[in-house]
């Protein structure tokens, strides 16, 4: 191949390079075709590369043109061959005149479900095989294509070591009973047969299930190599049909030896600010188009989060000021209850109108691993808080007393034996360690505007749907 294949996000650069004689090769496919009457078409081509469509304009000389012009249907995937020139039409700057074009592959416009109109988002749920075609999709994974790359950058620039938790895994990190359980054993035959299960008998020779969280097998490295993080999926079974969670999620878990809670906050808050900053340079485009088509306020909330300091109150402060907002939530507050999204949304949106970090929740409704207060009833628990969504991270300073930890796992039903080994790292060089879990999907959410968590990862897995 003697010309250069381009995808559409370099072309516009390669005209200002002014190089207008190189013949240039684009291939992509077709959002809309015009048709003129002085025999000539119109395409939009788009190849997922940026948000913008490359206009070609097909001349009627063209060899086979009016086979080819026929096929050109919304969908089809093509490839041009052409000179790049300004455009003389309104809405675009640069157009390609093509001198060749092969069509690839047709998509009938009869049956191609995704024509000119938009779809409701439930209709593209069902088309997730498709959907990533359309503008709001495409969008979509440039941007949580970014946030990954920035997660790994804001903790490789300062020297964290990523480390790979297990997927599969004997232990209950947050021993909230979200277990999907993995095994081999012939369930059909088992239940044929009625019998107990005997799990000597199963792959593992115990119960295993699938990792709902790395924090545990984390903690192990950072009480040894040092600041280190997970980054993977997670799975939680929980039976919520909510717009802000999935079964299956990415979550990313720094863990640092030595940090206490401020500096758990202190990394959170940076953290959360370095991503959105690196979207908003990397993917200008797509969020003009979120805040245009999706959230109006996005780029406004965007902006406010970057350059205000996060809010840092303790549960029982934003408990007293839910309880004197007048506000009537659905859930009532009372201190002892864990908040509900409209809670956390009334402090963000309408209280603060900013991030918020709520600390020293009480120790009933947290984990048995968060380090307990001198008082007794609180532990060094902290929600990072946002607008529209609720909580985004939350994290802890980790109980590092060998025996406070074996007293508060008793106290939660959890039977330290099982635990040995996490149980060790107390015993043997413990050190003070924080650490947290930001969610990779409700960071989309928060950088896109999208309402439904399920339309921010590429294949959701909910209750009663696991297609594709
Ligand atoms: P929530 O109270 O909202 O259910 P959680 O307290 O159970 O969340 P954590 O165990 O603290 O969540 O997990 C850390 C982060 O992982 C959360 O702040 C959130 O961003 C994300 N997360 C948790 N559960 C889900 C889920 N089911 N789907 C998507 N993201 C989730
Ligand atoms: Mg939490």
């Amino acid at each position: 191949m003697t010309d250069s294949l381009y995808p559409i996000a370099k072309v516009a650069h390669l005209l200002s390079l002014g190089q207008p004689d190189e013949l240039v090769l684009v291939r992509g496919w077709v959002r809309t075709k015009r048709e003129s009457k002085q025999d000539f078409a119109f395409i939009e081509l788009n190849d997922g590369s940026c948000l913008a469509n490359l206009q070609v304009v097909v001349p009627g000389e063209l060899p086979g043109y009016a086979t080819s012009i026929k096929e050109l249907s919304t969908g089809t995937s093509v490839s041009f061959k052409g000179k790049l020139q300004a455009s003389q039409g309104k809405g675009q700057r640069i157009e390609l005149l093509a001198s060749e074009l092969h069509v690839l592959g047709t998509a009938d416009p009869a049956t191609y479900p995704l024509q000119k109109k938009g779809h409701s988002f439930e209709f593209l749920r069902e088309k997730a095989h498709l959907r990533p075609r359309t503008n709001t999709f495409g969008a979509m994974a440039r941007v949580r294509n970014a946030i990954s790359f920035a997660i790994h950058s804001f903790f490789q620039e300062r020297g964290f070591l990523y480390v790979h938790t297990p997927i599969i895994t004997g232990s209950d990190c947050e021993g909230a009973g979200q277990i999907f359980q993995v095994t081999t054993l012939d369930l059909a035959r088992l239940a044929a047969s009625g019998r107990a299960v005997d799990y000597s008998q199963d792959f593992f020779g115990k119960p295993a299930g699938l990792t709902v969280s790395g924090q545990l097998e984390a903690e192990i490295f950072a009480t040894s190599v040092g600041d280190c993080y997970t980054f993977g999926p997670t799975f939680r079974a929980e039976n919520s049909n909510t717009t802000r969670h999935l079964a299956e999620f990415w979550m990313v878990e720094p863990e640092m030896p030595f940090y206490e809670l401020a500096d758990n906050m202190t990394l959170a808050e940076s953290f959360v600010k370095y991503i959105i900053r690196q979207v908003m340079e990397k993917c200008g485009d797509d969020l003009a188009f979120f805040n245009e088509r999706i959230e109006p306020k996005l780029l406004e909330s965007l902006n406010n989060i970057i350059s205000h300091n996060f809010i840092r109150l303790s549960y029982t402060e934003a408990v007293e000021i839910l309880q004197k907002s007048g506000q009537s939530f659905q859930f009532p507050v009372e201190w002892g209850v864990d908040l509900q999204s409209e809670h956390e949304r009334f402090l963000t949106e309408q209280h603060f109108a900013q991030p918020v970090i709520l600390y020293d929740y009480p120790r009933q409704i947290k984990s048995f691993y968060m380090r307990a207060n001198d008082d007794g009833k609180t532990v060094r628990a902290m929600d990072v808080l946002v607008p529209r969504i609720g909580e985004i991270i939350g994290g802890s300073q980790r109980e590092e007393r060998h025996d406070v930890l074996v007293a508060r796992m008793q106290e939660c039903g959890l039977k330290p034996e099982d635990y040995w080994w996490y149980l060790e790292l107390r015993k043997y060089g413990t050190v003070p360690h924080s650490g947290f879990g930001l969610g990779l999907e409700r960071t989309v959410q928060l950088i896109t505007g999208m309402v439904n968590i399920r339309d921010c990862i590429p294949f959701p897995r909910t209750p009663k749907s696991a297609e594709f």
